[in-house]
């Protein structure tokens, strides 16, 4: 059985491995089909294709685009992209344009609750700096002691009800999948475990997504448990959704799931890989 990995990250986003060394942990772990996608950002894809190409890793290029949906950030992964197409491109660039301001109002409200130059701090972490994001002032707060891990971090701050949170509006949905649709590639809901809606709201949400021409949710993902697969599988049966596979991966010190590590999708699915 192959073992797809379609979902990490490098330091072109929120990941600590660079896209060649993320590559080669793939291949090491036996990731036979393996995509980078990096957060709002195709930077990374080059680097990527070259080192999976010379390990002889099929790659996919990819992207993970964060977007606003009834007032909830829900992430969208687009697979097989052409990350030149000037949409993509552009949309992304649009998408990123937001965080340097959002990270100084993130940076303002710590500084209130205590911490100060969190903004400096943060960018300490940052490998772009076009995209500074939450998981580096987490990464900040566990640097300097505030917090031993960065799921510590994110149970006191920069989430909602806590100091350093700043709420956003990213993409919309529609946005989202007609760039990655204009771009050639697939869409796929990542981790649908981790969003706070009603039954009824997502359900809305999978029939959008559905009729904006989106394919597939992520049922394996390092954020979901044993019983979030059997569930989401099932989801996937009831709306025609292809299911897809992704750690999730972005840092050997942080990661809960490895690249590759994730067990098989079920067999009542369909991968979203099947006609790759
Ligand atoms: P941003 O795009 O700046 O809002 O940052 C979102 C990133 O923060 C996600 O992609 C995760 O990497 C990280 N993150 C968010 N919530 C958590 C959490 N509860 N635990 C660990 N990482 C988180
Ligand atoms: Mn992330
Ligand atoms: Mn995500
Ligand atoms: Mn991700």
């Amino acid at each position: 059985m192959l073992n797809v990995d379609l979902h990490c990250h490098s330091t072109v986003s929120d990941g600590t491995l660079a896209p060649a060394a993320v590559a080669a942990r793939a291949k090491a772990n036996g990731v036979d089909i393996w995509a980078l996608t990096d957060h709002d950002e195709v930077d990374g894809v080059s680097e990527a294709r070259a080192a999976a190409a010379a390990l002889g890793l099929q790659y996919v290029a990819g992207v993970e685009i964060s977007v606003t949906w009834a007032s909830q950030t829900i992430h969208i992964v687009g697979l097989q992209i052409d990350e030149t197409n000037p949409e993509l491109v552009q949309g992304l660039r649009v998408t990123r344009g937001g965080r340097e301001r959002r990270a100084h109002e993130m940076a303002a409200q710590l500084a209130t609750a205590g911490i100060p130059d969190a903004f400096e701090g943060a960018l300490k972490h940052v490998g772009n700096p076009d995209l500074i994001s939450r998981t580096h002032f987490a990464r900040y707060l566990v640097e300097i002691g505030r917090c031993a891990d960065t799921s510590e971090v994110f149970r006191h701050f920069l989430t909602e009800g806590n100091p350093g949170y700043v709420p956003h509006r990213w993409a919309s949905l529609e946005q989202a999948v007609c760039w990655i649709r204009d771009a050639g590639g697939v869409a796929v809901v990542a981790h649908p475990g981790r969003y706070k809606l009603s039954d009824l709201a997502f359900d809305a949400f999978f029939s959008e997504f559905k009729q904006l021409g989106g394919v597939a949710i992520e049922v394996m993902t390092g954020s979901h448990t044993p019983d979030q697969y059997a569930y989401y599988a099932k989801v996937a049966a009831n709306y025609g959704f292809l299911a897809s596979r992704g750690s999730d991966f972005h840092s050997p010190a942080e990661s809960r799931v490895d690249l590759g590590a994730l067990p098989p999708l079920p067999d009542s699915v369909t991968p979203v890989w099947y006609n790759w």
